[in-house]
């Protein structure tokens, strides 16, 4: 058919899955051509270009992969592609789906997808997400608003989205302000775009992306693991506390000192909302944070903050360009 050319670049994952005998566990066999094959409807949306760029479980995905995806995607764009459907595990997806948001250089729609079931289940949802995913990536609509996930029939930002659920094939929402669009009878509707681009990283090929320390605070933790947060192996941290932004006294102190030896950013566990600057001025309160130098995360879960300090790490940023890019991320 002539109509919107659509490459679908698969990484592997359950959507890549399916069990070598009835009632056995599944091995991930699918290569692209075969996700396209099983799926002829695709044929009446566009025309597809599939490629097998890994085949591997999302937790093997590495900044290093999603930054050659980020160009793979760039040169699929100036082959001629009107879209781009990733397909790959939902582990990490909310992860590389912010990646990508922030390192793909083309305002082509980018579409991220996967599945929850794999094909030996009943109720596999891989071809209903691919399609779905295909016919969002061909839309006009989908244009210029940055990597969106498509999973059940909704539309999520790279920005929001995140993998709530273990198991369910409802498990990706956007706590924070809830799918921007959805698919029905093939139509696809996106009501809510975002009011710019969030800026984007141009990460030459090449350039190691430097580590970032995740760390979650937890009911009478221990100091001693923030401590070992050491500038051999960590360039930056962030720190998911309780609340709004709120640590132990105990923290505190290691926190600071954390701080002085690399960029660290406070987020909050909760995952959804923003952190305070000006609130509470008692204990390990956002006040002591922030007089330590920590950075707030404003808006963005722990793991996003993460991404994005690592992004700005890459691209040589000092503490002041970090404080405005987080703030600049919520708005
Ligand atoms: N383990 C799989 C992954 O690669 C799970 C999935 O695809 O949903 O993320």
């Amino acid at each position: 058919m002539s109509g919107p050319v659509i490459a679908i670049l698969a990484l592997g994952g359950t959507i890549a899955a399916s069990p070598a005998q009835p009632g056995h566990a599944a091995t991930m066999d699918l290569d692209a051509n075969d996700l396209v094959r099983a799926l002829p409807a695709l044929a009446t949306v566009a025309e597809i270009r599939a490629e097998s760029f890994l085949r591997i479980g999302s937790a093997e995905l590495s900044f290093a992969a999603m930054s050659a995806l980020a160009a793979r995607i760039q040169n699929a764009a100036a082959e001629g592609a009107d879209g781009v459907v990733v397909t790959q595990g939902t582990d990490t997806l909310e992860e590389t789906a912010f990646l990508l948001d922030r390192l793909v250089q083309t305002d082509i729609p980018v579409v991220v997808t996967g599945a929850m079931r794999n094909a030996g289940h009943p109720g596999a949802d891989g071809l209903a997400n691919l399609l779905s995913a295909v016919r969002v990536a061909a839309s006009p609509v989908a244009r210029g608003v940055g990597t969106l996930v498509v999973m059940n029939d909704e539309v999520h930002l790279a920005r929001f989205v995140r993998k709530g659920h273990a198991t369910s094939t409802a498990t990706f929402d956007s706590p924070q302000l809830g799918a921007v669009g959805w698919v029905a009878e093939g139509r696809v509707r996106i009501p809510l775009v975002p009011r710019h681009r969030a800026r984007r990283f141009d990460v030459p090929g090449g350039v190691a992306f430097p580590q970032v320390a995740l760390v979650k605070l937890s009911l009478g933790d221990s100091p001693r693991l923030i401590e070992l947060i050491d500038t051999d192996t960590f360039a930056g941290a962030v720190v998911e506390t309780y609340g709004a932004g709120h640590v132990s006294e105990r923290a505190l102190e290691a926190l600071g000192n954390l701080a002085d030896r690399m960029p660290t950013v406070f987020a909050s566990r909760t995952g959804v909302g923003e952190v305070h600057t000006a609130t509470c001025d008692f204990g390990g309160s956002e006040l002591r944070l922030l007089e330590r130098g920590l950075i707030p995360s404003v808006a963005l879960d722990g793991l996003k903050a993460r991404l994005l300090l690592a992004l700005l790490l890459a691209v040589g940023a000092g503490q002041q360009e970090i404080r405005a890019e987080f703030e600049a991320a919520a708005e």
